[in-house]
């Protein structure tokens, strides 16, 4: 193995630097022989692959068709803009074109925050868990974050207040089917977590990639709705609902705001591709989207169901979960305590993967949690997987 060479001269943050447990375990899971309950992967039978086959052809051979292959503003394409206004959870009128910045998926949203509010050692209050790839984005800019407590309807309010005294620079809220504990915030939470905001000066950075992904009902209107518009970052994605492939995402905020986000983005990357911006817009702009995005949640929604359903029969006693209403991830934990890092182990020798739950906590914390995605696998896999799941356990218990 190549080793680093000691020469380099790396900035102090390379420091904070770790390869996801995530990354890793997807690298050994291209086994055709595994069932992979790891990734956060949308299934690829059910991308609408034609439909985007016959708008790129049009596309290119459109008058379009050297603005998409060109260069373009930072902001994103205007018909990409406009349609994200009319799709964005929000009343209309909230956002003009000036409050909204298409941006390279969610997580260079993420990272654009990131880049614009964290000095080394700044406190940044996240939930437990927390999605790792906005750890990720925060840490290496030198945040510190602090693991808020949350239960079944999202983060404890009261602890919540309490932090927020401090005056850390962020709160990042993944208040709609989280990943990874599949959490939806109740209305009421909702109502407590913007109260706790007013008056305070850290910036919500709310990240609500799976909206569209529900399952039973539909989820309440943001947090950040009803908040003061300087006082939040909104960021959507289309990798769930379109495909993650394109690579395309956007933020919404205050025009000032976005302006900042629009200059980091200028330095990171000049724009998103246009190409990817053009597809998306006439994607968007197609009635069928909707029954696509439909067709998700009709499809989806089983596969939570099977999964739910072959937990319960197989590992009922020793497992607990709550049923996500939505989004790709079911989060369990062992019933009697232990690491699920060791049943890992186990379970790839028995042909499955999950990703062990540590790593979307605070260092050492979480051992014994589970995440299992439910999105990327069939009925007949998910039954299966929690099969291999079941005889790992057995072994992990015996050992
Ligand atoms: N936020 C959350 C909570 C996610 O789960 C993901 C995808 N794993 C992202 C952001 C990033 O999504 P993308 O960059 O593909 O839009």
């Amino acid at each position: 193995m190549p080793t680093v060479d000691p020469g380099y001269r790396f900035a102090a943050r390379v420091a904070s630097l770790k390869s996801s447990a995530i990354r890793e375990i997807l690298q050994v899971v291209n086994r055709p022989d595994v069932i992979s309950f790891a990734g956060g992967l949308p299934a690829p039978e059910l991308f609408p692959t034609e439909l985007l086959g016959a708008l790129a052809r049009d596309l290119l051979q459109s008058r379009e068709a050297p603005q998409a292959l060109q260069y373009g503003e930072t902001e994103g394409i205007p018909a990409l803009r406009s349609r994200i206004l009319q799709r964005a959870p929000f009343p209309p009128g909230t956002f003009g074109e000036d409050g909204v910045l298409v941006t390279q998926g969610s997580q260079q949203g993420l990272d654009l925050a990131a880049k614009l509010f964290v000095d080394p050692g700044d406190e940044v209050l996240v939930e437990t868990p927390a999605y790792v790839g906005a750890l990720q984005a925060l840490t290496f800019l030198g945040a510190r974050p602090t693991f808020l407590p949350c239960d079944g309807e999202g983060v404890l309010p009261d602890a919540l207040a309490a932090a927020l005294r401090r005056r850390p620079k962020l709160l990042y809220l993944t208040p709609t089917f989280q990943n990874p504990s599949g959490v939806c915030y109740s209305a009421r939470r909702r109502a407590e977590v913007r109260e706790a905001l007013a008056g305070s000066d850290t910036l919500l950075l709310e990240d609500d990639p799976y909206r569209e992904l529900w399952y039973d009902t539909a989820p309440p209107p943001p947090v950040a709705e009803g908040l003061d518009p300087a006082r939040f970052l909104y960021m959507g994605s289309f990798s769930k609902t379109a495909v993650p492939g394109l690579r395309v995402g956007f933020m919404l905020g205050a025009p000032a705001l976005v302006r900042k986000c629009v200059m980091a983005k200028q330095a990171a990357d000049l724009h998103t591709n246009s190409l990817g911006q053009h597809l998306l817009a006439r994607l968007l702009a197609e009635p069928a989207f909707d029954d696509h995005v439909a067709g998700l949640r009709r499809a989806y929604r089983p596969r939570r169901d099977a999964l739910d359903a072959a937990l319960t029969a197989r590992l009922g006693g020793q497992l607990s979960w709550a049923r996500p209403g939505g989004g790709m991830f079911l989060w369990a934990r062992l019933a009697g305590g232990g690491d699920a890092a060791e049943l890992l182990r186990m379970a790839l020798g028995e042909g499955l993967a999950f990703v062990p739950g540590g790593e979307f906590h605070a260092e050492g914390e979480g051992r014994d949690t589970l995440r299992l995605n439910f999105s990327h696998s069939n009925e007949a896999k998910l039954q299966e997987g929690v099969e291999r799941l079941g005889r790992a356990m057995e072994k992990w218990r015996g050992a």
